[in-house]
Order: C-alpha cells, then structure tokens, then sequence
C-alpha cells in the first residue's frame, strides 16, 4: 500500500489530535497539555522520545533497520493570543487563546508521519528526528531546541531538514507551495523615542516638541526604503504603534513608535540595522532633540536550499499531481523561526493550502485571524508528504 493510502486510513486518527489540539491551545514556550497529547499520541511507537529542558517540546528519534543519514521533520505547537470566531465544533474553549496559525495541524500531521514511518521502520536506511517545537509565534523555540540539540538528537547532524505551514487563505485547498532560496522575510523591531521638553501648546519655542520629529521620522523611513535600498531585494518597514501625549493643550515629553523591518537578504538587513537608528537620531539632531533608537534584530531570513526546495517540490508533484505542486515565484512577507534551522543545515519549508472548500482562497481570513478555518482536508496529505520527504531524503543517502 502506498504512504497516501496508509494516510488516508489513519486520517480519522489525524483530525482527532488536532481537534484535542485545536480545543485546548496554549501560548509560548510551555505547553504542558499540548505536550501531554503529543506523548499520547506518539505511546507504543518504536521511537527514543525526549522532552525540552528550556521548553516543553518533544523530539522523538526513529532509527531505521539500516545505516544511512538522519533527516529532520518539524511540527510547531504553539498558538496565539486571540479569541477565537469560528464558531467551529471543535473551536478552542479558553478566551484569548486560539490555534489561529495552524499550528494544530502541524502537529497532527507530524505524529501522523510518526505513525506511517514507523510502521516502515524495516525499511528505512537511517534516522528520523521529529521535533516538536514550541514557541514559534515569536518565541524564538527553534533557536531553544536547537541549543538543546535537537540537530543531532540521532547521533550524525540531520542532513536535511523539512516543515510543512498551512494557510487558510491565498493557496487553493491541497495545494503544495515552495521556491529555492529566501521563502519567508527576516522580521525585526524598531524603537523610537523622541525626548523633548513638555510645555503649553500655545509657546512651543518654550518647549521643545517631539510629535514632528517623530513623524518626520517615521515618514522618512519610508523615503528610505524606496531609496536607499534595491527593489529587487525588498523591504517593508510598517509604523504599527504610535503614542504621544494626553490632550490637545500638552506638548509631551516624549514620543515614541514602534515598527516592524522586513528583508530577504543579510546584506539588506544588516543595512537596515545601521541605517535605521542613524536616520533617526540624526533628525533628532536636526531639532536639538535627543532620541533613543533601537533596531533589535528578530528571525532571520528563512532561507530554502535549491536542491531541496527542488526536491521537495518534485516529491509534491509525483505524490499530488502538478495541479498541487506550486513553484511560488516571490517569498511571503510572513517570517519563521525554522530560518534557525536552515541557517544550519540543508533544507525546505513548504506551505500547503488548506482553506476550506466553498471559500475564496483570495478573500479567506488569513492565519492569525480569529476566523482563520483550516481544512482537516490536509491532514493526510500532510502527513504522507512528511513521511515521503523522509523516506526520499534517505534513500538519496
Ligand atoms: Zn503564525
Ligand atoms: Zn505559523
């Protein structure tokens, strides 16, 4: 029987995880209960099972009956501080928590891919590490797992290494979408303060007002962007919180924003970093104010290698026909701490459509929407791909 069948046999098993997932979600690098589920899920498998000392992830070692590499396959676990609206049977049941990312799924999909690999173990020439990552909105749990090793959890460093994303709009439902090179954006934070001299809005020479500055500065980001840096390797700088003053009478003290930086290249970003904080403290200066700017640097750049993404890519194609194999031409503006694992070792991350059917993929709520809907549609396929991705990879040797 084919991986796709074997999937299909144990979809039901698959959903069932996720709703348990789905129903009872947790924020950030702890997660007792979705950990709980995880174990419960994996029970019995022939697998060398760890958990996180920093973080309450799980890695879970499959060693084949055969030499030959270890490949790494990666569910996150988290989910986000959002109330959810879907109004879903199984929609989660605590307020301001909600698997709004798809997160559920990946998990799902990976203990599927735990079961159907296991079940070939006999066959398998080499090691499979399935990491079970907490903390990906955010907490940077890649990073964690790997400093607590889990690229060598098999004995040999992983040789290549494999994620799955679902979408809840954009992509049609089963549909399989990757590219060589950079595929998802690096995500860092901008700080400003602009310090003045509070006063009476009526003598503003007596005072020394930020709220210009500030402006000046967030639109000069802007300006910035078109012209310091090439179109061709882009950036997206976003002002998303602004805050000064109490009334209209009051020049403040201060005023201070924040931003989000996005980029595609080292270079770009390192540009980024020095240029930002110089152009804003040097309009500061321009108004005899002082101002603090921090550019503080978030996930890298998710980088896929070109013969994985290629190889991903085919495998997609000869599992799900090219009708559910896309070729992405641009990179998405989101960001992804799996960047820390393709900084370290070959590898893809692919998206997989999973917006439910009768819905426009172009007009569905996007991941982190409190109507975010994901299609259970996937989850075998999700998980045959993994398992497929790890078969192929260590038959290349
Ligand atoms: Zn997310
Ligand atoms: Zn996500």
């Amino acid at each position: 029987m084919s991986v796709r069948d074997e999937a299909a046999k144990i979809a039901d098993e698959i959903a069932e995880l996720r709703h348990a997932i789905h129903r009872e979600p947790e924020i950030g690098l702890d997660l007792p209960k979705t950990q709980q589920k995880v174990l419960g899920a994996l029970a019995g498998l022939p697998l060398e099972i760890s958990t996180g000392t920093a973080l309450s992830s799980v890695t879970a070692v499959l060693r084949g009956a055969k030499p030959g590499p270890a490949v790494l396959l990666r569910g996150d676990m988290d989910a986000l501080p959002v109330t959810e609206a879907t109004g879903l049977p199984f929609a989660s049941r605590h307020d301001g928590v909600m698997h709004a990312c798809g997160h559920d799924l990946h998990v799902a999909m990976l203990a599927g891919a735990a079961r159907l690999l296991s079940a070939r173990q006999s066959e398998l020439a080499g090691s499979v590490v399935f990491m079970f990552q907490p903390g990906e909105e955010g907490f940077a749990g890649a990073r964690s797992m790997i400093e607590e090793g889990v690229l060598d959890a098999a004995g040999p460093r992983v040789a290549g290494a494999y994620a799955l994303h679902v979408s809840s709009n954009r992509l049609p439902l089963g549909v399989f979408s990757t590219r060589p090179g950079p595929m998802l954006a690096a995500a860092d934070q901008i700080f400003v303060t602009v310090h003045g001299k509070g006063g009476h809005a009526s003598t503003p020479h007596r005072a020394a007002d930020p709220i210009p500055a500030a402006c000046e500065i967030v639109l000069a980001l802007q300006t910035m962007v078109t012209r310091k840096f090439d179109v061709f390797d882009p950036v997206v700088i976003t002002v998303g919180s602004f805050h000064a003053g109490t009334t209209d009478n009051v020049i403040p003290d201060s005023a201070s924003f924040m931003a989000t930086a996005r980029s595609y290249s080292p270079e770009t970003r390192n540009m980024l970093a020095e240029l930002v904080p110089q152009l804003a403290r040097r309009i500061g200066e321009a108004h005899k104010l002082e101002v603090d700017a921090q550019y503080r640097t978030e996930y890298p750049v998710t980088v896929n290698d070109a013969a994985e993404a290629a190889f991903a890519g085919a495998t997609a194609t000869e599992l799900f026909g090219e009708s559910r194999a896309e070729l992405a031409e641009f990179p998405i503006t989101g960001a992804e701490d799996f960047s820390y694992v393709l900084e370290q070792v070959p590898g893809a991350f692919l998206m997989l459509g999973a917006c439910p059917p009768g819905t426009e993929p172009e007009t569905a709520p996007t991941n982190h929407s409190a109507y975010a809907m994901f299609d259970d549609a996937v989850l075998p396929d999700g998980a045959a791909m993994l398992t497929e991705l790890a078969i192929r990879r260590l038959a290349r040797g």
